[in-house]
Parts: C-alpha cells; sequence; structure tokens
C-alpha cells in the first residue's frame, strides 16, 4: 500500500496523552467489509484496502508506513461514578489524515488488541459489535447526524472467547478526533495539561476561537460544545436513537455521535426505553437522555473551572450560566426539529406533547408515525389507522390539520425530506448480525444499502419499513 500522509498533531501538542503502542499479530487478516466512498474521501485507494497489506494495516497487525500509533488516555464517569483511568482498553489512534475537505480526521482501529489502559480485558473485539457499529454509524451519517464513521471492518482470523468462540475482528474508524469529556476528566487531574488540551481541542474543533482573549476563549469554548452536544442529542431524540452508555467518555469533544455499543432505534415509542443489558437502573434510557447529557456537560465545564478565571467563584458562576443555557438550547434543537417532522413552520410546546402521548399510549412505531401522517396529507389514510385507532387519533389530528396550511401534498413532500423510511431496526440488525457472524455477509450488505438511503422509498428496500414482528420487541436487549 503506498505511504499515507498521516499527521501527528495531537502527539505534537499535547504530553502525557498518549502512549506508544502496537497492535496485536493477526494470524490471518482479511477486511470483510469496507468504505470505498469514505476511503476516496480521505485519498486512500480502496482496492489497496482491501489488499494483503491493507487487511494487515486494518486488523493493527502491521503500522503503516509514516504512522505513530498510540493508545489514548481517559478517565470517565461510567454510570455516574468517576474511574480515574480507561484510555483506549483495546484501540489504537494510528494518526491523522487530511480529507478533501481540509479537515483533520483521526484513524483508529477497535479491537487491535491489548494496550496498558486494558484493566484486565482481553483487548479484542468480534465481528458482530463491529459490524454493528459500522452499520449503526453509517446509517446515522446518512440521516444527517454528526458521528463517527466506519472505514472498515477487518477480521484477524483469530477466534476469541466471548459467550462462546466469535470471529475476532477490528473496526477502523474515523473521527474528526477522539476528544472526550473524560480526556478533559483526565488531563484537569494532572498538572499544566488542561491548558494545552483545551487550546488544542479549540484549535482542531472550533478554530474561530482561537484568537480570543484566555478570559472570553475558554468560556466560548465551552459554551461552543454546550451547544454542538446540545444538537447532537436533539438530533438523537427525533430519529429515535437511544445511545445507550452516555458516560462522560463516549461524549465528543466536536459533538458526533462515538462508541456505537449497545445502542438501538426506538421501534415504538417509550421514553422508558432501554435496549442495554447493562442498563439495569435505566439511567440512559431514551427519555433521559437529554437530562444524562446536562449532566455530563457539567462533568466537562468543571475540567475547565482552572481556566475560565483566577477568581474561582466568577468562574463558577461564569459556567453554571453557560450550563443554564443547555436545556433551552436542547428544546430549541428539539422543537425545531419536531416542527420539520409534522411539516410546520413553527409548533407548540402543546400539539407535540399531546402527540407524545398518544404515541406512548397506542405504542406506535416512532419511525412509520411521521410517515403515515405525511400519507395522511395526501389523502392515503391506511398507514396512520393501521398504527393509531381513528377514535383516538382525530381530535390531535384536527389541530395539527389546520395548522398545516393549504398545501397538503407540499408538505408532506417536504416531511418525507426529513422523516426516514428506513432506520436499522432491531430484528433487522439482529439478523443481519447473525447471519455474518456464521458467515452470510448477504443480510449485511442489503440492510447497510438500505439503512444508508434511509429516505428513497424504494419496492426492493419495502420489508425494512415494517416494524418488528410481534414478540421480538418484548425483552429486546443489545
Ligand atoms: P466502552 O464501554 O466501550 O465505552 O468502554 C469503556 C472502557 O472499557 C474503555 O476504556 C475501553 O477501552 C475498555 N474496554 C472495553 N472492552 C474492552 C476489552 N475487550 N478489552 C480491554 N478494554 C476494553
Ligand atoms: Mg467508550
Ligand atoms: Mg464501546
Amino acid at each position: 500500500m503506498t505511504e499515507l500522509a498521516f499527521e501527528n498533531t495531537m502527539i505534537t501538542a499535547l504530553d502525557g496523552l498518549t502512549v506508544p503502542w502496537q497492535g496485536a499479530p493477526a494470524p490471518a487478516p482479511r477486511v470483510l467489509v469496507s468504505n470505498d466512498a469514505l476511503a476516496q474521501t480521505l485519498g486512500l485507494d480502496p482496492a489497496a484496502l482491501r489488499s494483503d497489506d491493507g487487511a494487515a494495516i486494518l486488523s493493527g497487525a502491521h503500522a503503516p508506513a509514516g504512522s505513530t500509533p498510540v493508545a489514548m488516555a481517559y478517565s470517565g464517569h461510567q454510570f455516574g461514578g468517576f474511574v480515574p483511568l480507561l484510555g483506549d482498553g483495546r484501540a489504537l489512534l494510528l494518526g491523522e489524515l487530511r480529507g478533501d475537505d481540509g479537515a483533520l480526521v483521526d484513524l483508529h482501529l477497535k479491537g487491535s488488541g491489548p494496550t496498558p489502559f486494558s484493566r484486565g480485558g482481553d483487548g479484542r473485539a468480534v465481528v458482530g459489535p463491529m459490524l454493528r457499529e459500522y452499520l449503526i454509524s453509517e446509517a446515522m451519517y446518512a440521516l444527517g447526524i454528526p458521528t463517527t464513521r466506519a472505514l472498515a471492518v477487518a477480521l484477524t482470523g483469530e477466534d476469541v472467547l466471548r459467550e462462546g468462540p466469535q470471529p475476532g475482528a477490528v473496526l477502523a474508524r474515523i473521527a474528526s478526533s477522539h476528544l472526550r469529556v473524560g480526556t478533559f476528566e483526565f488531563a484537569s487531574r494532572r498538572e499544566g495539561l488542561v491548558q494545552p488540551l483545551a487550546d488544542y481541542a479549540i484549535s482542531r474543533h472550533y478554530p474561530h476561537l482561537s484568537d480570543l482573549p484566555n478570559d472570553e476563549k475558554y468560556l466560548a469554548f465551552f459554551e461552543a460544545v454546550v451547544e454542538a452536544q446540545a444538537s447532537l442529542v436533539a438530533r438523537w431524540m427525533l430519529v429515535g436513537f437511544v445511545h445507550g452508555v452516555m458516560n462522560t467518555d463516549n461524549t465528543t469533544i466536536s459533538g458526533e455521535t462515538i462508541d456505537y455499543g449497545p445502542c438501538a432505534f426506538l421501534d415504538s415509542y417509550d421514553p422508558a426505553a432501554v435496549f442495554s443489558s447493562i442498563d439495569h437502573g435505566g439511567r440512559y434510557a431514551y427519555g433521559n437522555q437529554p437530562a444524562i447529557l446536562g449532566w455530563n456537560l457539567a462533568r466537562f465545564g468543571e475540567t475547565l473551572l482552572p481556566l475560565v478565571s483566577s477568581v474561582p467563584d466568577d468562574a463558577i458562576t461564569a459556567l453554571t450560566k453557560v450550563l443554564d443555557g443547555y436545556g433551552a438550547r436542547y428544546r430549541r434543537h428539539y422543537m425545531t426539529g419536531m416542527a420539520a417532522k409534522l411539516g410546520l413552520s413553527g409548533v407548540d410546546q402543546a400539539l407535540v406533547d399531546d402527540l407524545l402521548t398518544l404515541l406512548r399510549d397506542h405504542r406506535a412505531d416512532w419511525t412509520l408515525t411521521f410517515r403515515a401522517l405525511a400519507d395522511h396529507l395526501r389523502g392515503d389514510f391506511g398507514p396512520l389507522e393501521s398504527i393509531l385507532p381513528r377514535d383516538a387519533v382525530e381530535p390531535w389530528l384536527a389541530r395539527w390539520l389546520a395548522a398545516t396550511g393549504d398545501d397538503p401534498v407540499a408538505v408532506a413532500d417536504a416531511m418525507d425530506q426529513v422523516n426516514p423510511l428506513y432506520i436499522p431496526r432491531n430484528h433487522q440488525v439482529d439478523a443481519a448480525l447473525t447471519a455474518a457472524t456464521l458467515g452470510d455477509l448477504d443480510p449485511f450488505e442489503r440492510l447497510l444499502d438500505a439503512v444508508t438511503h434511509p429516505f428513497d422509498r424504494s419496492e426492493e428496500w419495502a420489508h425494512y419499513a415494517e416494524p418488528a414482528p410481534r414478540g421480538f420487541l418484548d425483552g429486546f436487549q443489545t
């Protein structure tokens, strides 16, 4: 493979955050899926990525020329409890590449073997979960939601013991960076690290703030992250995405979605929906996500206290004021998004709240409801009637119809531009990953095709818009 033009701006700018490391040997590396379109935006040759040399690199076994692989340190609050040292326990940052838009991105491998941060873990990953991250992150990207992206999944040729032996695999992930709230929590507990980290994060993600005087810059940085994350979590809520593990180490500084573990999309609307088998208390339930993000942002703000002012009381007041603005920012993003989903130029809280109550009471499918409302505007009443009983929805429908204006078909068409038809439905994802683990990649490829074209209706994909079979959803966990 030709030499990649790696940059190493982070390790050059910051001492004490990374450990030089290398991936574990892989007996028989092979690329299972790769993302040609994404590769091309990074100046990577898709065929070379799939070659033996490419597979050796993507499995982590062989460090590409010009790369300086490192494992990153971070801390984090996991389910509310502080863990001083987490870090890349099964991942490596190979280096940074420049996309065709000029922006710097990280090329990161997940599942590449143990590191000094493995804490008793095996450093490995298996094919099902890595394909799951590939599929869901690419679906999120196609939905227009800021996210890390998937470049490839490579098999290592080695079995890894989970519940029984499973094919070992490595995900190659592209992110605008891997800086997390947890990175700041780590840095703020060390001498002289948090300011260079903040300066680096500003230069990478919020460069328009770089030239502000220090007494404004770090507060503005906090505000920029609060805004980016408020917008992000609103988009999750609008599309029915449940992250599953909103620990502070899984909350980015860039405002991208990161770390697709036990995540899922809602089938029926339920604020209490939890899919993660490790989230016993429902801390990260669908409806809790905005509040949890606020909590994570408070942890982030705390790390910036020493940078915001030399007078601690002032710093607390200033940061708290920004944090207090989070709720309003979130609601603005969410309500603007709901207005678009409902085909309205503005929307009142009561109309949204009453719809949500209806959807919850009738366990209505979140995704299909908005498509069915658009169909209703076109005079096709069947889809909505199959989701919500007519007498229950009638009063709400009358209020909504009165607000939609006098060109219903145009409104319906606009709604279809923002309301996806195909999301990675849990039963479909499950079936595709089960087949892939047994060696049949076909269902995965077809599902990937549909969910990366979420708004394009096609007969071929009709079954991807079907709700889960009855019984599937009860007790479904990822
Ligand atoms: P996550 O829940 O995926 O955000 O991961 C939390 C922490 O656990 C991170 O520090 C990971 O690197 C670490 N981790 C997860 N799985 C493994 C594994 N199989 N081996 C070593 N570390 C792991
Ligand atoms: Mg993580
Ligand atoms: Mg994870």
